[in-house]
């Protein structure tokens, strides 16, 4: 079974590490991307999910037509600070997923880091933390590995991390930012060029 990688905007961006010197983070599968993809790969009826052990094991089932029978991958999940049982159930169920190769090419991230200018550091305790959102405003896959990547401070409205080479068809033909690969097929279907918003393509001349 063959499962497409994922999109940037399935992918969340969380802060790992912080020190003085700024901070890493780390790419995970937002919350609705396996069963979508799930979904959108083998039908909504070809695949199911139960859990054991109070939820924190998964299995993933999907439906085998040639052998007509029930393929199962089973995985365990760990405690999430915020809401228990829900955590619990989610993780479980994101890493089943993964060991259907559902968002395996997470793994191959590059170390994400982000330096001080670009992060706003607040003291906590003997270290630093920060409030900060970050998000993945592009990221290519190519033979399930990660090759190019943008990251985004959402809080400082900026690009603050940058990997590989973000291909020139989805970039903003006007302010040169990266685009998200549906917004960028959309933009040139309706414009024949790529705009990242409204107010680029009204800066271009266009309506
Ligand atoms: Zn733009």
């Amino acid at each position: 079974m063959k499962f497409r990688f994922l999109t940037a905007e399935e992918v969340d961006c969380r802060v790992s590490t912080v020190s003085e010197k700024g901070c890493s983070l780390l790419l995970y599968k937002d919350a609705r991307c396996d069963q979508i993809i799930l979904d959108e790969t083998v039908g909504p009826m070809n695949w199911q999910r139960s859990h054991t052990r109070e939820n924190a094991n998964c299995i993933v089932s999907l439906w085998d037509k040639e052998k007509n029978q029930w393929v199962s991958k089973e995985d365990t999940g760990t405690e999430s600070f915020t809401e228990k049982e829900k955590g619990l159930a989610s993780d479980s169920f994101k890493r089943a997923c993964f060991n259907w190769g559902i968002g395996r090419e997470l793994y191959t991230a590059p170390f994400i880091w982000v330096k001080a200018g670009d992060v706003q550091l607040k003291p906590k305790g003997n270290g630093f933390t920060t409030y900060d959102r970050f998000e993945c405003t592009y990221m290519r896959v190519e033979n399930g590995k990660i090759v190019a990547l943008n990251i985004e401070n959402k809080t400082l409205h900026r690009t603050v991390y940058v990997f590989g080479n973000i291909m020139p068809d989805d970039i903003c033909s006007v302010c040169g930012k990266p685009v998200k690969k549906e917004i960028a097929d959309k933009s040139r279907a309706a414009n024949g060029v790529v705009f990242c918003s409204g107010t680029c393509k009204k800066a271009a001349g266009g309506a």
